[in-house]
């Protein structure tokens, strides 16, 4: 049985960078950081719809 994760945006509460996270595999990329300034650890909570969309278009594009 497969449970599916929702998804997820993880952000920097100091500098504002966020990227919302869809679980298509089994492999979830959490990263440790922030890769722009380098706080940690990164706050996490359910994505919104909206953020959901542009993730997906964002994929999309990126392949
Ligand atoms: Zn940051």
């Amino acid at each position: 049985m497969v449970f599916k994760a929702p998804p997820m945006t993880c952000y920097c509460e100091k500098c504002g960078w966020k990227q919302t996270i869809i679980p298509t595999s089994d492999v979830l990329m959490f990263l440790p950081s922030c890769p722009k300034c380098e706080h940690a650890p990164l706050a996490h909570r359910t994505a919104t719809a909206s953020e959901v969309m542009a993730a997906k278009l964002k994929g999309l594009l990126g392949r």
